[in-house]
């Protein structure tokens, strides 16, 4: 580990201010809880000059839930508290159970809701000390010319491992972002694009300001994650479902992955095949769905085959609401 480099912190107390810091210092980064970010500024893999953090600012911490139902979380907002929240353990229970899912205590109590939504991709060539990734020529994600995943790719292959992110997909969440040209709102799903060095559409000095989720009332929703340590792990893959069953007919469903892409994946084309009963066949052909829309590579200690075959099995343990054929 490298020592910090030498950098200049702000600890702005309203949004208004850390507004103006960002736009006068274009190359700033943005601190959440640094339960992410830290690490890799000790791994040498980024020397910000400046940072500007959140954890203070008062218009990032609302909680609220507003009259048409909809779940507003600033992105300042712990972990830690999303998943204690009375109000969206009752309401929003996959979201509670993902923010729940994520590291250990400690790393909750710090760790932010526009962090994890923002968390960086990861990679075993990646997240590695400034050393040892020189001693590899550094990759495509940072300083390097070549993918040690897939040396004749044109992108990178580092993989989305955020917990809430899925969550927040299958129930049809909007994020609230500010950019130096003014606020606008966009579904979570555009926040996200299928490049590993480049996963976040945000446009240069765009933040998160909020995460909001509309009710779910009527659906069934959760969040699973296999993590090779349970106590303190990113996912190897989990999986976001929300669900609704009619007279043991599947009427409606959305499902989310994480662990298994760049970004957290929304699977696409699963109305088509509604309604339909929960039986074998079906979990067959959502399998072969998503199974063609995810790209577990070796970018982790996993093997992808494995990651693959744990994101299918879960998958179809929470649809067929039978327990995981593990
Ligand atoms: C041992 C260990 C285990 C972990 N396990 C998990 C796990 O199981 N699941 C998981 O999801 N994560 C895990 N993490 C990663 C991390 O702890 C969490 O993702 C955490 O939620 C990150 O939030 P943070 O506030 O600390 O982010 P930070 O580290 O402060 O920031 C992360 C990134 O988000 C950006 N950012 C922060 N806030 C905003 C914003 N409002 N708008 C735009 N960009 C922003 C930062 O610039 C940075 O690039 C683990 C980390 C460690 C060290």
């Amino acid at each position: 580990m490298e020592a910090l480099p030498d950098l200049t912190l702000h600890r702005p107390a309203t949004l208004a201010e850390l507004r103006a810091l960002l736009d006068a210092n274009p190359t700033a980064r943005l601190l959440g809880g640094g339960t992410d970010l830290l690490v890799n500024l000790r791994r040498g893999i980024d020397t910000p000059d400046v940072m500007v953090e959140t954890t203070r600012v008062a218009d990032l911490h609302g909680l609220s839930v507003a009259d048409d139902g909809a779940l507003t979380v600033g992105a300042a907002v712990t972990l830690e508290r999303l998943a204690a929240d009375p109000a969206v353990r009752a309401g929003w229970p996959a979201l509670a159970q993902a923010a729940e899912a994520v590291a250990g205590p400690t790393h909750r109590a710090v760790a932010t809701v526009g962090g994890n939504l923002c968390l960086d991709t990861r990679c075993v060539y990646y997240n590695q000390s400034e050393w040892w990734r020189s001693a590899n020529d550094y990759c495509l994600k940072k300083a390097g010319e070549m993918c040690h995943v897939a040396p004749k790719s044109k992108i990178c292959f580092a993989c989305f491992s955020g917990d809430v992110a899925p969550a927040a997909l299958v129930a049809g969440a909007t994020v609230r972002l500010s950019a130096p040209t003014g606020e606008r709102e966009i579904p979570l799903t555009d926040l996200y694009r299928e490049d590993g060095a480049a996963h976040l559409t945000l446009a240069p000095g765009e933040i998160v300001v909020s995460l909001t989720v509309p009710s779910v009332a009527g659906w069934e929703t959760a969040y699973r994650k296999v993590r090779v340590r349970g106590s303190v792990d990113f996912p190897l893959a989990g999986i976001a479902m929300a669900i609704q069953r009619t007279d043991g007919q599947v009427t409606a469903l959305r499902l989310a992955t994480t662990g298994t892409n760049a970004r957290p994946l929304l699977v696409d084309g699963i109305d088509a095949l509604l309604p339909a009963p929960a039986d074998e066949a079906f979990l067959d052909t959502l399998e072969r769905l998503m199974g063609k829309q995810m790209q577990p590579m070796s970018s982790t200690f996993t093997p992808q085959t494995y990651r693959r075959r744990v994101a299918l099995n879960v998958m179809r343990g929470l649809v067929g609401g039978e327990g995981l054929r593990v």
